[in-house]
């Protein structure tokens, strides 16, 4: 692969050992997704040498790329294999969407902001990412023509539950989404089953705020 040199390689390797291996990240499919996705590709080229440290950067329209263990441990939270169809609301960079798309049979990711949605789409195409679906849309509503899910992930806070979420996740589906207030937020995992919807916390997190219908208002 041309875009991936072998520096990029190496940076990537140390960050898989150090930041999400030894934070306790053991799921081998999580593990081997982080170790393919050039997550360089997914910043500005001005960022591709920070791409691989230990924080989440900016991307641009006040939105961040996330830290790579909070992906890793969202991924491993969602419990995700081969044959699942997954939602994921806030593509950003795109780069948790195709950390999802090197474990799982599709991923539909949604974004509200056009030029990020734009640029998503293009890496995607060049990265040949052709299990990625995406819609220039407000997430808070779902896919419902898509629904159910078996896995939804929300990367931007929101304020509760969207219950619209909840409705298209499938028999057996796992859902995780941060909750809060605009400054910190808990990261929460749903499960349902035949007896209902189970809630376990996962701790704390930072993200940006989900704009839209059953989100946050527009500022
Ligand atoms: N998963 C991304 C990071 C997401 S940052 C990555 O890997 O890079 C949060 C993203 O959610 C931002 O791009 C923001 O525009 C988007 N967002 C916020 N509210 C949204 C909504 N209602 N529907 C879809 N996207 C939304």
């Amino acid at each position: 692969m041309e875009f991936d040199s072998r520096k990029y390689q190496r940076l990537r390797e140390s960050m898989v050992k150090n930041q999400i291996e030894a934070r306790g990240i053991t799921d081998p499919s999580v593990l081997s997704a982080m170790r393919r996705v050039p997550r360089h590709m997914f910043v500005s080229e001005a960022l591709m040498d920070q791409a691989y440290a230990d924080h989440p950067l900016p991307i641009g329209e006040q939105q961040t790329i996330s830290q790579p263990y909070i992906v890793a441990h969202m991924t491993q939270a969602l419990q995700v294999d081969s044959e699942d169809r997954v939602l994921e609301i806030g593509t950003g960079s795109g780069y948790q969407a195709a950390v999802l798309a090197e474990i799982v049979y599709r991923v539909y990711t949604i974004e509200k902001k056009r030029n990020l949605y734009i640029r998503a789409r293009k890496i995607f195409d060049q990265l040949k990412y052709m299990n990625v679906v995406t819609s220039y849309s407000d997430g808070t509503m779902g896919w419902r023509e898509e629904s159910p899910f078996d896995a939804i992930l929300v990367t931007a806070g929101a304020p509760e539950v969207p219950k619209t979420l909840v409705n298209q996740l499938a028999m057996g589906g796992r859902m995780v989404i941060p909750v809060g207030n605009s400054f910190s937020q808990e990261l929460i995992k749903l499960y349902r089953d035949e007896k209902g919807i189970h809630q376990t916390r996962l701790g704390g997190c930072r993200f940006v705020k989900l704009v839209g219908e059953h989100g946050w208002g527009e500022e």
